[in-house]
């Protein structure tokens, strides 16, 4: 088969609604790092299987978190990234 997936098709679901214990927070920036990508952005609902409800939410926190400086806007203010092409 010409088009056959290398990974088995896993049924996506949105961790907040699964874990009621995690928080949703601009605090917790280790937990929004997940949503966002390697260059800042904030990743697609329909790639993390996040809720709708619950993607509004997690994109005012990320915007929050932004601003407190506890997340970077972009690749360029990531100290990882730094650390990796030593910039
Ligand atoms: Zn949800």
């Amino acid at each position: 088969m010409a088009f056959r997936k290398k990974f088995a098709p896993r049924r996506k679901f949105c961790r907040f609604c699964a874990d009621a214990e995690l928080a949703l927070d601009y605090k917790r920036p280790d937990i929004l790092r997940d949503f966002i990508t390697e260059r800042g952005k904030i990743v697609a609902r329909r790639i993390t299987g996040t809720c709708a409800k619950h993607q509004r939410a997690l994109t005012t926190e990320i915007k929050r978190a932004r601003q407190m400086a506890l997340l970077f806007y972009t690749s360029a203010h990531s100290s990882e990234v730094k650390k990796k092409t030593n910039i």
